[in-house]
């Protein structure tokens, strides 16, 4: 297959991404800040994820990447349009549900509520569920190895560094209600981990 395939959907998966969030990020603007938990970590983290994810885009717009090159096969390109499209869903919904709850890094806004229902009854971290099935998906579609893979690994780290730490924020924040919550629910897989 041609690679404009995958151009094209990593393109636009990467536009649905971005106007899913960009209400959201507008909205959570106008609630102040209350707490702050972002350290020197979570801005290299963050910065490390914005990389992975503008990566792609260079792909698609240059052939800087040509080294990495390898064929499209219709198997790979359809499993992970569908792992995008899946990873989106979950990413609408989460974003639907925490409301101006959410922060793009670790922090606690004004009158922060503990948001347990919706997608958010099934699993703690959804949003993050969606991102590493988005990253996965974007990684099986896109035939370089360098640019497919590139927001799975920087995602990956952001995860694997942030998820307890959030995790201590919020049992700090609401206590014995985030503690009830997280002994009826897991993490990322129902009924898994
Ligand atoms: N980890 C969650 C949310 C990601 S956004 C997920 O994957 O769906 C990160 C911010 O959301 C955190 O800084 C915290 O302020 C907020 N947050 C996380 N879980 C929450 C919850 N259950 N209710 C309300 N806010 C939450």
């Amino acid at each position: 297959m041609h690679p404009w395939f995958a151009k094209t959907i990593i393109l636009l998966a990467s536009v649905v991404m971005v106007v899913i969030r960009a209400p959201h990020g507008q909205r959570s603007r106008t609630v102040k800040v209350a707490k702050s938990h972002k350290g020197p970590l979570e801005t290299a983290l963050l910065t490390l994820a914005w990389l992975g994810f503008f990566i792609p885009l260079i792909w698609i717009a240059t052939p800087l990447f040509a080294f990495a090159e390898y064929r499209l096969r219709p198997l790979p390109f359809v499993l992970g349009t569908l792992l995008l499209a899946v990873g989106l869903w979950f990413f609408y919904r989460s974003h639907a549900d925490l409301g101006t709850n959410w922060s793009i890094t670790l922090e606690v806004r004004e009158n922060h509520q503990l948001v347990t229902q919706g997608i958010y009854r099934r699993v703690r971290h959804p949003m993050y569920l969606a991102l590493l099935l988005y990253s996965v998906g974007q990684a099986v579609v896109l035939p370089n190895w360098f640019a497919g893979p590139s927001y799975l690994v920087s995602f990956g780290l952001l995860f694997a560094f942030r998820v307890h730490r959030e995790e201590r924020m919020m049992m700090g924040e609401f206590g014995a209600e985030y503690e009830a919550y997280a002994a009826r629910t897991k993490r990322l897989i129902p009924g898994v981990w």
